[in-house]
C-alpha cells in the first residue's frame, strides 16, 4: 500500500486548522489503497495553533506535529517536515486552503500512473490578491527566468506531490537560507502542471506581509543567481566609459575652446551619481557575502521543541 505525507507549515493558523483538519479527512476518505500522515509544523505560534494540533492529534494519529523552537519562516518549517516525512508520496500544503487538497487526488494519478516525479500546482490568477503583490511577483517570476538556470514557472505554488526519490534530492540540498521554490526547480525531474484558480484563504489573514515577500524575492534570487554581480561589473565599466568620455569633454573646453564654465554642478552631479552606484554595488557584493557568511556557519535549519513524532523528540534531547 503507497503511503502519501502530507507536510503543513503553519503559524498563528488556529482558526484555519479546523478547516483543513476537515477537507483532509474528507479527502484521504476518498483513496483507495493508500494510507496517510499528516505532518503539521508549528512554527512557534502564539496562538492556539499547537494546542489544536494537538487535540487533533490525540483523535487522530494519521495527524502528527512538529512544534519549533521559534518561527524559522515557511522554508524551514518545510524541510523540517520532508525530513521527518516517510511516505513513498509527499506533498506540502498551506494551511489556509489556498492549496486546493482535492488536487491531490489527480496529483497522485500522475505520479501513479504516467512517467513523471512531481505533480506541481500552479495558480491560473491571481484574483483577490492586492494588484501591486501580482504586478511584483510577476515581474520577479520574468526576472528570475532570465537569470538563474532554476526554471521557475510563474503562478507556482509549493504545493506538489512528489516521489520519495525528489523528496531525498530536495533534503540534499542542505542550505540554511533556504528558497524552496527555487530548489524543486533546481533538482529538476519530470513535472506536470496542474493549473487551478486562486483562492482566498479561508480564514486568518496572510503570515507573508510585502515587506517579508520583499526579502523572500532578494533571497531567491541571491541563491540562484549570480546575474546582478556580473550587473554591477558591466554597470562599472559603463560609468568608467561614460566617465571618460567626459573628462575628454571638459578637457577640450578647457584646452581648446577656452570656454569652461566653472564646473562645480556638473562635478556633483558626476561624483553623486558615482557614488550612488558604488553603494549600490557594494550593496548587492554585501548581500552575497552575507549569504555566504550565513551558510558558511552551519546553522540548523530548525530546532524542534516538542513533537508527536518520538524520535524527533529523541534526537532533540541530544541536541
Ligand atoms: N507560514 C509559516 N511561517 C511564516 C509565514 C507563513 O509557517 O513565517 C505558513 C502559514 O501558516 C501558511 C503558509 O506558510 O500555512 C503560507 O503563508 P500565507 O498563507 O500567510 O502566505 P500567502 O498565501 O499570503 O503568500
Ligand atoms: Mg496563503
Amino acid at each position: 500500500m503507497d503511503k502519501i505525507s502530507i507536510i503543513i507549515p503553519c503559524y498563528n493558523e488556529e482558526d484555519s486548522i479546523p478547516y483543513l483538519k476537515e477537507e483532509l479527512c474528507y479527502i484521504m476518505s476518498k483513496f483507495d489503497q493508500v494510507c496517510f500522515e499528516v505532518i503539521m509544523v508549528d512554527n512557534c505560534s502564539e496562538d492556539r495553533s499547537l494546542d489544536i494540533m494537538q487535540e487533533i492529534h490525540a483523535v487522530d494519529n494519521r495527524f502528527q506535529y512538529i512544534s519549533l523552537s521559534r518561527n524559522f519562516g515557511k522554508d524551514s518549517s518545510m524541510y523540517a517536515g520532508l525530513k521527518a516525512s516517510t511516505g513513498d508520496y509527499v506533498t506540502v500544503m498551506d494551511a489556509d486552503l489556498q492549496d486546493p487538497p482535492e488536487l491531490l487526488m489527480d496529483m497522485y494519478r500522475v505520479l501513479k500512473y504516467e512517467c513523471y516525479d512531481c505533480a506541481a500546482a500552479y495558480r491560473m490568477n491571481r484574483n483577490g490578491e492586492p494588484w501591486l503583490r501580482s504586478v511584483l511577483a510577476d515581474l520577479f517570476y520574468k526576472f528570475m527566468r532570465i537569470i538563474s538556470d532554476a526554471d521557475m514557472v510563474n503562478g507556482a505554488r509549493d504545493f506538489r506531490l512528489m516521489t520519495r526519490q525528489m523528496v531525498n534530492a530536495v533534503l540534499s540540498l542542505e542550505e540554511s537560507q533556504r528558497f524552496t521554490k527555487g530548489i524543486f526547480a533546481w533538482v529538476g525531474f519530470r513535472t506536470k502542471w496542474i493549473p487551478f484558480e486562486n483562492r482566498e484563504r479561508i480564514a486568518g489573514s496572510t503570515k507573508l506581509p510585502m515587506k517579508n515577500a520583499f526579502s523572500y524575492a532578494i533571497r531567491g534570487i541571491i541563491a540562484f543567481s549570480t546575474v546582478p554581480l556580473v550587473l554591477t561589473s558591466i554597470i562599472g565599466v559603463l560609468i568608467c566609459i561614460v566617465a571618460l568620455a567626459f573628462t575628454l569633454y571638459v578637457l577640450v573646453q578647457q584646452l581648446i575652446l577656452k570656454n569652461a564654465v566653472p564646473g562645480y554642478p556638473s562635478l556633483m552631479c558626476i561624483m553623486l551619481f558615482g557614488f550612488g552606484i558604488m553603494f549600490m554595488v557594494l550593496g548587492i557584493i554585501g548581500q552575497y557575502i552575507a549569504q555566504i557568511y550565513l551558510e558558511i556557519k552551519h546553522r540548523p535549519k530548525y530546532i524542534v521543541r516538542e513533537s508527536s513524532i518520538r524520535e524527533l523528540c529523541d534526537v532533540d534531547k541530544k541536541l
